[in-house]
């Protein structure tokens, strides 16, 4: 699937909690934008450039295969690996631009949105099409979520909290995750697809991140080790909320989540005391179905 652990083999310590059954003990520090930064100049040359960004087709969900190859094209000759990581970084800020005029106003989201390298989470065959807003093919009939989405769940997540604890249900390649990271003290994520778990680690793991923990199993049934949490996002859509996750999340906390089956909503749930929680809908979304069980 990728040949990115052979050519990062860096400690997993920092990016899985694989045969835990606790936790690991979180650490203090927050990714920092400099951090992700440097690290992104460091390895941007293994991937090929996002330089026909603007250009690119509107992309949909539909039209794509799993036999995709997932090996970069050598790097050109001659180019510098600083300056790719320029380009990546202009429109990476352009996107953020668009993000905030899509309504998203929280400075910590968009700067978080700013400094994670999302060229990195998406196959190198797609990577011209990193920056643009729509969510993009990951295999295993699973997307990466449009970067507004992305944006603005957290942002109402968040509500301008300091965030201590984050789960997110649903890691994908680790894109969110990574953009969680900077926002909140720590932060778990739970995939259902081995080989999506497994990639997400590959993804994340030159980037470095101390503060997030990957996990393979169900998400509707939660972390209770590490619970409570004072966020939970779910990439994908049930029908309702998973009753488990509305028990880990502390008093005060907020879940947001897509509900639905053809039509979609989020949907913000606060728990505002022991048995009781409050609910809204918001705007329409498409996600792909939560599931139970793994595979
Ligand atoms: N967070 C990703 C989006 C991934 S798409 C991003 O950064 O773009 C949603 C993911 O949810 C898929 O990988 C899918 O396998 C996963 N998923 C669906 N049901 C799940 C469940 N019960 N537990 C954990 N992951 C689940």
């Amino acid at each position: 699937m990728s040949d990115k652990r052979s050519q990062f083999p860096l400690p997993l310590s920092s990016v899985t909690g694989k045969g835990d059954t606790r936790a690991p003990a979180p650490q203090p520090k927050v990714a920092t934008p400099q951090t992700a930064t440097q690290n992104a100049a460091q390895h941007a040359n293994r991937q090929p450039l996002p330089k026909a960004v603007f250009q690119a087709p509107p992309v949909h969900n539909t039209g794509y295969n799993d036999n995709t190859p997932r090996r970069a094209p050598p790097a050109p000759s001659g180019v510098p690996p600083r300056a790719h990581a320029l380009v990546s970084d202009a429109v990476r800020q352009a996107m953020v631009q668009r993000v905030a005029q899509q309504g998203v106003k929280d400075a910590l989201v968009l700067q978080a949105m700013g400094t994670v390298p999302r060229h990195l989470f998406v196959e190198p065959g797609l990577s011209a099409q990193a920056y643009v807003d729509a969510s993009l093919p990951i295999g295993h009939h699973q997307t990466i979520s449009q970067p507004y989405i992305v944006a603005r769940m957290i942002e109402v997540m968040r509500n301008g909290a300091q965030l201590q604890r984050v789960l997110e249900i649903g890691t994908g390649c680790g894109y969110q995750a990574a953009v969680l990271a900077c926002v909140a003290q720590e932060v778990y994520s739970i995939e259902r697809i081995k080989p999506l778990h497994e990639l997400a680690k590959a993804n994340l793991r030159p980037l470095r991140i101390p503060n997030l923990r990957l996990h393979y199993g169900d998400g509707m049934l939660g972390l209770p080790q590490a619970a409570p949490f004072d966020g939970i996002i779910l990439a994908a859509a049930g029908l309702e909320v998973p009753p488990a996750l509305l028990e880990q999340l502390s008093i005060g906390g907020r879940l947001v989540a897509p509900v639905g089956a053809k039509t979609q909503h989020l949907q913000l749930v606060v728990r505002t005391g022991k048995a009781e929680w409050t609910s809204e809908v918001m705007e329409a979304v498409h996600f792909v179905p939560l599931r139970p069980g793994t595979v």
